[in-house]
């Protein structure tokens, strides 16, 4: 392959996080006979079957909630039995805000689902991908290594790694929200920050979740609390995301168990007892961060280097895997016509597809904890009655579901 076309198309994805390899697995998947896919990862990635503990940037202690829109993707990947072990699903998602009186309860019953939505830790997901992958004869797994530039050469591209070159007819920029080769090549970025921190940590609570997803919007912005499957450790797990001023987190991160556990239940409340053990805490700096342009002639921008967003709705990668499904349909129907993969006006044509979804996700994630942090009476009362009135109103409440899983967009994949 080195610095050589093989038979049929040739894609490089940069990036081997949970976007990259997703995609990876898509692409084998719908393409069958071609094309050679090669992931090229920066890190090191965990062995198949390492230590749970094994952690990597894409697969750190992070917890995942994953729409329903993914589901039905991994599931026609054949992902999900693997997965199920490691989910847990979310039945009910209770809404509040901290001392203000609108609340609101969403029910997978209520939509006549099985679930609103599952949550996977960030190294289960990683490890079923992984495993998926090296199943997977035309997928090689090139780390660590890194994609260093690319240049266009002849119909596709010449793509740098750190000791040789690989020609390719598409190369996917999955490297993550600071992409350096998205830098590298120029492509049009805006960056948001949002001056907040979300502190991360798995804990163990007194009493059972049942399934339900606690959003609580405070002061400092929203706090998060997902269910998880039991563990050998606890039974009554609980993924938090806590969106605080960048002080506090770093504070939050380094508080000895006790104190940490007081300042969660002063935000949160007792609704699930004491807290009887905190994992590993960690901290993200939050900022909405954008790629103008997603692509180019033989390049693709996909996942956080295309579109980070605030983590507040759970929707950053759920997102990034509609966009890959879409990408991967795209390229289904150009192979059998001929069409080359790197086509600029094909990837267009995706880029295009997918703006309306972007859009929408990007507006509902950057809007929402900026509505719950204003102060102006006026608004505090609307959307109080908003919390409210989504349980007054199921249609209300079925709209909101629907955007929040992905399935319109999924719907119009398949459509
Ligand atoms: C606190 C928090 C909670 C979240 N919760 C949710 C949630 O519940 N639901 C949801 O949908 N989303 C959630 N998200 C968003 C989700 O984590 C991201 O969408 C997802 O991680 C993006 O994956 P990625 O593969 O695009 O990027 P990354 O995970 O950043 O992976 C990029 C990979 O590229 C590699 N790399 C970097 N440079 C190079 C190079 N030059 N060459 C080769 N490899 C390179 C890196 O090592 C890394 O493995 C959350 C985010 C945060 C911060």
């Amino acid at each position: 392959m080195d610095g050589l076309s093989v038979d049929g198309n040739h894609i490089v994805i940069a990036g081997g996080g949970m976007v990259g390899l997703s995609l990876a697995l898509l692409l084998h998947e719908e393409l069958p006979g071609e094309p050679i896919i090669t992931v090229v990862e920066g890190r090191a990635l965990p062995a198949p079957g390492g230590a749970p503990s094994d952690y990597h940037p894409s697969f750190d202690a992070r917890s995942t909630a994953l729409s329903y829109s993914t589901a039905t993707l991994y599931r026609e990947l054949g992902l999900w039995t693997p997965l199920l072990p490691g989910l847990a699903p979310i039945n009910q998602i209770h809404v509040s805000r901290r001392g203000r009186f609108g609340s609101s309860l969403l029910s997978s019953e209520e939509q006549g689902w099985d679930a609103l939505g599952w949550v996977v830790e960030n190294p289960c997901l990683g490890r079923t991908l992984l495993a998926a992958a090296h199943e997977c004869p035309r997928i090689t797994l090139r780390c660590p290594d890194r994609v260093t530039d690319a240049t266009p050469a002849g119909p596709g591209v010449r793509v740098q790694l750190t000791d040789e070159e690989l020609d390719a007819d598409l190369l996917v920029i999955a490297d993550g929200a600071d992409s350096s080769l998205r830098s590298k090549l120029g492509f049009l970025t805006q960056r948001k920050s949002y001056g907040q921190s979300a502190l991360i940590a798995n804990l163990a609570f007194e009493k059972d979740h049942g399934g339900c997803a606690y959003e609580r919007f405070t002061a400092t912005g929203p706090l998060a609390l997902l269910p998880l499957p039991p563990s050998d450790q606890a039974a009554h797990r609980m993924a938090l995301v806590w969106t605080l001023e960048p002080a506090e987190a770093a504070a939050m991160e380094i508080a000895d168990d006790n104190a940490f556990s007081r300042a969660l239940i002063d935000a949160f409340g007792y609704r699930l007892g004491r807290v009887e053990r905190v994992g590993d805490r960690h901290s993200y700096p939050l900022a909405l961060t954008e790629a103008v342009e997603q692509v180019r002639r033989g390049c693709v921008v996909l996942g956080n280097a295309a579109h980070a967003l605030h983590p507040v709705a759970g929707q950053g990668f759920n997102l990034a895997l509609r966009d890959a499904a879409a990408l991967s349909q795209t390229l289904v129907k150009a192979v059998p016509e001929g069409t080359a993969v790197g086509d600029t006006h094909l990837l267009a044509g995706y880029s295009r597809d997918r703006q309306r979804d972007q859009a929408q996700t990007i507006a509902a994630s950057d809007g929402l904890p900026r509505l719950f942090m204003v102060n102006d009476p006026l608004l505090s009362l609307g959307r109080d009655l908003a919390l409210s009135g989504m349980d007054m109103f199921p249609l209300l409440r079925y709209e909101f579901v629907q955007q929040a899983a992905g399935m319109a967009a999924l719907e119009e994949r398949h459509g």
